[in-house]
């Protein structure tokens, strides 16, 4: 099968099929007595299974973390929910799964918007539960990805935010996701882990069975179904080629990333988490050019306090000792929901309430965040902020008035922080692309997000596989824009980064170097193999390269050329 190769590496192993995304039919029903004895047959044998898991988890990780299965167990017990399920089958005659899921969305929802903390973080207590009853009702056996015992190549539609922040390393080899492009969350992390990946494949939960042995190349973006031998010995060539390979590029962890002719670049790291920014440390990256902050709201049932926050971009500024830390305001909504934010269904969620605009809309929460990344700089001075999905000048002009209100605050309350803390802003949408120079007027820096600019661009979803043909890094519009955006920042003697995936392309990374650009913010595990190839590189050289791209009408022509020119 053939989809997006979006994290490098092959991996062979047995497929684990996880089902997140359950279609539920509507359907009438004739025999309701039977109908409403499946739905409590249902219902025992989802208590018996947690009861199961619970007893597990204790002896795994003791009888107090286990108790976080008590809520489920008491809501199959209660009478009123069993009871308004089969309510709605007698009342409308429907199957029993169409009226679980109608009744526990109302109860997510109620949930979701309780005061009671505890309460509210039961949500996903509730959306484990109806999750395990549809299957049983579906005759499916349900599977969490926190059961999965040998090293597996995960196969599902997309996982939850949650599902990937929690992956195992060790056991999980690969993952193989139906949806989504070379962007969504699940293959940022998938890359910032490590694993290979690929994404795109509609049907793929359809062709694989759980349990066979697949093997994946994150590369090429190809599956293999129980592959045959040659293919195994193929990828135990490749492991053994990237094993050298490796040892090779640990030849320049000490070096300085500076081309033959003295232009010297920082390679940054792109992170959402202080693991990530130890693997940025361990190849002597030169800071981090993106925090993306999100993670740490996807990963809670609630929004993190200020000081949780705190905690956590403070931990990471002081590992990083002088080295810059641009530390991003959430960026949620688009492909990262987070039920307890309430974003709700939107038509087009990248076009939607996302980002800086529904921090705007939710200024406590907004200001939370502002208030712990300046409170983190108080004694790490490396530390900065940056906005996303800036796309007009009152937009920033906003953002700066709440985070000015946010340093009064902190005034009053007379704790210490950055007062000076550089505010930078990232360039997703052509509108900024295009307005740059005003934006250079007002931020700090900034910082090209070529992922949502690309998208934003040709109009095609980055989610979407069957349009990223159209979200090509390759585009010479693309060059156009990056270039425009730095003269217009030059201008005002503004540092322009460039932190979409477009940053680690090798065949890209000499246009950027040829245009000036010096800072380039990339997936920790891109930083050695980069740096090879700028110690490899004369900006004088490539000078001619950029002026033919910029030339170029069409997308293929740039892929070509770029290929014939440095392929290696
Ligand atoms: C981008 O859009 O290029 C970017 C770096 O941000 P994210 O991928 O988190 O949207
Ligand atoms: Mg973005």
């Amino acid at each position: 099968m053939k989809g997006i190769g979006v994290s490098a590496g092959m991996a062979y192993a047995k497929a684990y099929l996880v089902e997140n995304d359950v279609k539920i039919e509507k359907y009438e029903i004739k025999d309701i007595a039977k109908e409403l004895q499946k739905f409590s047959d249902a219902v025992e044998k989802a208590k018996k299974q947690i009861e199961g898991v619970k007893k597990e988890a204790a002896e795994d990780c003791g009888e107090e973390n286990a108790e976080i299965f008590e809520f489920q167990i008491l809501m199959l017990e209660n009478e009123d929910f069993v009871k308004e399920i089969k309510n709605y089958v007698e009342g409308f005659k429907v199957n029993s799964e169409y009226a679980l899921d109608q009744i526990t969305d109302t109860w997510i929802k109620q949930f979701s918007q309780l005061d009671n903390v505890y309460l509210k973080e039961r949500t996903i207590d509730v959306i484990d539960v109806s999750k395990r009853l549809k299957s049983i009702l579906q005759g499916r056996a349900p599977k969490s990805i926190d059961e999965m015992t040998e090293e597996s190549i995960i196969v599902a539609d997309d996982l939850t935010p949650s599902q990937t922040i929690g992956l195992n390393r060790k056991k999980t080899k690969g993952l193989a996701i139906a949806h989504g492009g070379s962007t969504s969350h699940t293959a940022i992390i998938a890359r910032a882990l490590g694993i290979p990946c690929v994404v795109g494949i509609p049907d793929l939960l359809e062709q694989v069975r759980d349990g066979e042995p697949i093997l994946i190349d994150g590369e090429k973006g190809e599956i293999f179904l129980s592959p045959t031998l040659h293919k195994i010995e193929e990828m135990k060539k490749y492991e053994n080629k990237t094993r050298a390979e490796m040892e090779a590029l640990m030849e320049f962890v000490k070096s300085a990333s500076v081309t033959e002719d003295g232009f010297q670049v920082r390679l940054f790291a792109n992170i959402s988490s202080k693991i990530d920014a130890d693997a940025m440390l361990e190849c002597n990256g030169d800071g981090v050019g993106l925090f993306r902050t999100e993670f740490l709201y996807m990963e809670a049932n609630e929004p993190p306090t200020e000081e949780k926050q705190l905690a956590v971009y403070e931990e990471v500024a002081k590992s990083m000792g002088d080295k810059p830390l641009i530390i991003r305001t959430m960026d949620v909504g688009g492909d990262k929901k987070i039920p307890y934010l309430n974003i709700g269904e939107e038509e087009n969620p990248f076009l939607g309430f996302r980002a800086i605009r529904y921090c705007l809309e939710n200024k406590e929460l907004f200001k939370t965040q502002l208030a712990a990344i300046l409170r983190s700089g108080a004694a790490e001075k490396n530390v900065k902020l940056m906005f996303p999905m800036i796309s007009t000048l009152e937009e920033l002009r906003k953002a700066k008035a709440i985070l000015q209100e946010v340093k009064e605050e902190l005034e009053a309350r007379q704790v210490p922080f950055n007062r000076d803390m550089e505010v930078g802003m990232m360039i997703e949408t052509p509108a900024a692309a295009m307005m740059a120079e005003h934006f250079a007027m007002e931020a700090d820096f900034l910082s090209i997000g070529t992922n949502d600019l690309v998208q934003y661009v040709f109009a095609a979803d980055r989610m979407n596989a069957r349009v990223s043909y159209l979200n090509s890094y390759f585009h010479p519009l693309l060059f156009r824009l990056v270039n425009h955006v730095r003269e217009s920042a030059g201008k005002y003697g503004k540092t322009v980064e460039i932190c979409g995936q477009a940053a680690e392309i090798p065949y890209l990374v000499p246009l950027w170097i040829a245009m000036g650009i010096n800072t380039l913010s990339v997936s920790p595990s891109s930083i050695l193999r980069l740096r090879r190839l700028i110690c490899g590189s004369s900006r004088g050289e490539l000078q001619e390269v950029l002026a033919k791209v910029l030339a170029f009408d069409h997308a293929f022509e740039v892929e070509n050329y770029l290929k014939k020119v440095f392929r290696d």
